[in-house]
């Protein structure tokens, strides 16, 4: 290790990018530290707390492939199981003697003659603190800053404001009259919980969602047992389920014909949960499934044909300390606002002040916007990575996929220039640049460009800067083949 470092290499972020980046350094026998900004590990996990919570990946395939795990109890897992399964990891592993919690990093700069970083954070009780390490690896995640809409008078609220994902550990909505704002994948989630607590939920639509049936299973005793016996077999169900969801990239990728059958199942599923065809109508999606995130609940109609739920689609004008007044001039009184309205990804990333070679920062990338090569390696950024990067989400199957990947792609680079006695590693620009291209020719015949709606899948230009326009599979062999001409080893 360079003399002048503290550490061989700095996470930022504990949910399950920093955590699978921390088993593989731990592994590797490299020393490393990781700052968090909450106070817990999770990343998401831990964010997100509101009722109904749940993963729409299946828990199987939902793991990390080196924490298989045979206790997962459904199909599908609950948030709270999730985060526990996490937190098993971070124990097993010793990951917490690595970690400092309640550190925000401030700022992050490259110091050209000693090839390192300096990572600067400040602890929650104000000290400010840095750290200097030959790399430094991004595991921040797209999807924590909450997006908080520009609503007329929002904070006027005198009612309870939350967003999904900080939803306090105490709160109540039972009796209460309760609005939620938006009909995406959180929304589907906590609205059925809510609809059975509160007095009366007004859910604010401004674009349905494509929901299909879900089919939770619980797994059996004899199940659980029998994969806790025998791994082979669980990895044979891990399998099966990657290649079903593997399936689906080509639909979503080229062949959004291949579309109309989840429509059909989905529009199937919405008759016989709903009755009424005016609340049918106003349910039905009128873009292709898959432009925006299509949602698995068999809750979520039945939650919105209760007497004590009403659906409005009528814009929102305003808010009062009263409630919500839409454009047909109703004021919806309400005493808790709940705000399911997502996040933003692309302040996720240029938030950080981050300082590269030439005193680049990621704003000097301007209007195209952020380069990256493989959503991983940023050009005059030497010896630093991201993970779940610009262009390596998933709208179909597991990002724990895409991460373990992107893992295994940074820890070459590292093992690449040790070999080589280089003190840094970077892209080269214009690899970068004709990855970016790629990205944005192979994104403009996908469900997401072509499919009629918009979504935080593109960014205000209009290009796709979130998901992977290809199957995980040819990720994966990229991350793998990326051959270490396409770096400068200095
Ligand atoms: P989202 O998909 O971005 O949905 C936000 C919702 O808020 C949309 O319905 C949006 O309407 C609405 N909205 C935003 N601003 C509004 C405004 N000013 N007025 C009215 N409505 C407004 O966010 P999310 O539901 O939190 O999900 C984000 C992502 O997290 C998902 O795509 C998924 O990747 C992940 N997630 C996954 C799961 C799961 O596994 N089941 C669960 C939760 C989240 P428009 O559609 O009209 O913009």
């Amino acid at each position: 290790m360079n003399a002048l470092a503290d550490v061989e290499v700095v996470i930022v972020g504990t949910g399950f990018s920093g955590i699978a980046m921390a088993m593989a350094l731990k592994e590797a026998g490299r020393s490393f530290v990781m700052l968090e900004k909450g106070n817990e590990f999770g990343g998401t996990w831990r964010d997100n707390r509101y009722p109904g919570v749940a993963c729409d990946v299946p828990s199987h395939l939902y793991s990390l492939k080196r924490e298989p795990n045979p206790y997962w109890s459904h199909t599908y897992s609950t948030g709270d199981e999730i985060q526990d399964y996490i937190l098993s990891i971070v124990e097993k592993h010793g990951l917490r003697e690595h970690a400092t919690l309640g550190a925000w990093v401030t700022a992050a700069t490259f110091d050209e003659p000693t090839g390192l970083w300096r990572v600067n954070y400040l602890l929650t009780d104000g000290r400010a603190q840095s750290v200097v390490a030959e790399s430094l690896v991004l595991g921040i995640g797209g999807l924590h800053m909450p997006h908080i809409p520009h609503i007329e008078g929002l904070h006027t609220f005198a009612g309870e404001l939350i967003h999904t994902s900080a939803w306090p550990k105490d709160a109540s909505m039972h009796g209460r009259r309760v609005g939620v704002i938006g009909t995406g994948a959180s929304a589907v989630q906590v609205i059925p919980p809510l609809a059975e607590d509160a007095e009366h939920l007004t859910v604010f639509q401004r674009t349905p969602s494509w929901v299909l049936p879900r089919h939770n299973e619980e797994y059996s005793d004899r199940t659980v047992d029998r994969f806790r016996r025998m791994p082979r077999l669980m990895d044979l169900h891990r399998k099966r389920i990657r290649l079903t969801n593997d399936a689906r990239a080509i639909a979503f990728d080229s062949h959004p014909e291949l579309l109309k059958i989840g429509e059909r199942q989905a529009l199937a599923h919405l008759h016989n949960q709903v009755k009424d065809p005016a609340l049918r109508e106003a349910l039905t999606p009128k873009y292709t499934l898959g432009c925006k995130r299509a949602v698995l609940s068999d809750f979520y109609y039945p939650a919105m044909v209760r007497d004590d739920v009403s659906l409005v689609t009528d814009g929102i004008e305003a808010v009062t300390p009263d409630g919500v007044v839409t454009a047909d001039g109703t004021l919806h009184e309400l005493d808790a606002l709940i705000l399911a309205t997502g996040f933003d990804p692309a302040g996720s990333f240029t938030q950080l002040q981050l300082t590269g070679s030439d005193a680049r920062t990621f704003a000097d990338f301007g209007r195209k916007g952020l380069q990256t090569y493989l959503g991983i390696s940023v050009p005059s950024f030497p010896n630093m990575f991201m993970l779940m990067g610009p262009n390596t989400g998933l709208g179909h199957t597991s990002v724990l996929l895409m991460i373990e990947a992107q893992v295994d792609h940074i820890m070459g680079l590292l093992a690449e220039r040790e070999r080589r006695e280089a003190s840094t590693v970077e892209i080269r620009p214009e690899l970068a640049e004709a990855f970016m291209r790629q990205m944005d020719e192979r994104s403009e015949h996908t469900v997401w460009k072509r499919g009629g709606c918009n979504s935080w899948y593109l960014d205000r230009a209009g290009r796709n800067r979130s998901i992977w326009p290809g199957s995980v599979s040819e990720y994966e062999k990229r991350c793998r083949s990326g051959s270490y001409v396409d770096y400068l080893f200095i």
